[in-house]
């Protein structure tokens, strides 16, 4: 039995029907979609144009094209929008029906949000559906990030340990991580002075993290501190320079000695390029290594890690680029390898795509 939607625009005059289930199921947040809808964005489903019947009303079908080969279909007397069509290109063959106007039950397990770099600022994303978004060429995956992808392990040897995705668990890595930590009473002192501070999502990062290990595996007996201490935490009602400028201070007054560095990740996928993170896990699956993708803080039970990509390269001395500064910003990360030349001081470092 062949499935038939029906749909309507507001006033009732256009009906229409079509033959087959609207595909490819998207949210688009560009300028032109938002202006059309009036709404944060517009919702399509796609249907092949043969599929698609107006049965009713074809004469108030009004059409505007937006742009050279974007055509846009709305009803004469009430407004509303039905239809998008891009008549040059692949998918000329099909036509996108504003998902809003059907009248049948509709629902669809697979969507995806769009130009989401044009969102608008008052509308936050915060479902777990894949975004991209084609000037920036990014996208972003579900299982990617989002703390409902978060896998949390409550274990004893460290309280908690937190990766995405698919990273492997690998309890002898990181009760050895955790030990290296909790030996070193200069990285303890640390971690205790930034929970003093109570920031949500709070985590000290990166070479804080590398160095103790790679250290540790050169055996050099005492690991010193990376030139930054880097505090990363994620509260999106906090996410101003100001508020982090605070909390610096607030750092420095306790140790001067430190050079501190607090960063809400909330706020730096903008200075990034990046979508927008969903937590402090999340922004470090856009740092340039891996290696460097790991966090540990203190909490009343112990000490957590957090490590999106798990703990493997970090152990193997990899430094590996994540898929983003493999390619788009390569020249960033052959740069920053220039900058740090990390092999002066770590002979046994592996570095991968440096050539
Ligand atoms: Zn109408
Ligand atoms: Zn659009």
């Amino acid at each position: 039995m062949t499935e038939v939607f029906e749909g309507s625009c507001l006033c009732g005059t256009i009906k229409y029907q079509t033959r087959s289930r609207p595909k490819a199921v998207s949210h688009c947040h560009c300028n032109q979609c938002r202006k059309s809808h009036g709404a944060a964005f517009a919702s399509y489903g796609s249907v092949l144009r043969i599929d698609l019947h107006v049965s009713q009303g074809r004469a108030c079908l009004e059409s505007y094209q937006s742009s050279d080969s974007v055509l846009r279909q709305f009803c004469q007397t009430c407004g509303a929008s039905l239809f998008w069509s891009n008549t040059q290109g692949k998918y000329s063959d099909w036509i996108s029906i504003a998902l809003g106007t059907l009248d049948t039950k509709f629902t669809s397990g697979k969507q995806k949000h769009v130009e989401v770099a044009s969102h608008a600022p008052w509308y936050e994303i915060c479902d777990d559906w894949t975004q991209s978004d084609q000037a920036l060429g990014i996208r972003k995956h579900p299982s990617m990030g989002g703390l409902g992808e978060t896998r949390t392990y409550p274990w004893q040897g460290c309280s908690v340990y937190r990766t995405l995705g698919n990273a492997p668990l690998a309890l002898q890595k990181l009760t050895q991580l955790c030990s290296i930590i909790a030996n070193d009473p200069v990285r303890m002192r640390i971690l205790r002075m930034v929970k003093e501070q109570q920031l949500p999502d709070c985590w000290v990062a990166a070479g804080f993290v590398r160095s103790a290990i790679w250290d540790e595996f050169h055996q050099r007996h005492t690991s010193t501190l990376p030139e930054d201490v880097d505090v990363i935490w994620f509260d999106r009602a906090q996410a101003t320079a100001v508020v982090d400028a605070h909390y610096e201070a607030a750092l420095r007054s306790m140790d001067s000695t430190v050079k501190w560095s607090v960063k809400n990740q909330a706020r730096m996928h903008l200075r990034n390029a990046d979508l927008p993170y969903t937590s402090a896990t999340d922004a470090m699956t856009y740092w340039p290594e891996t290696a460097t993708a790991i966090a540990v803080r203190l909490t009343e039970s112990g000490i957590e890690v957090a490590a999106p990509f798990g703990l493997d390269d970090l152990f193997d001395l990899i430094v590996r680029p994540t898929a983003r500064f493999q390619f788009e910003k390569r020249q960033e990360y052959l740069n920053r390898l220039r900058l740090k030349n990390w092999l002066a001081t770590w002979p046994d470092l592996k570095i991968l795509a440096a050539d």
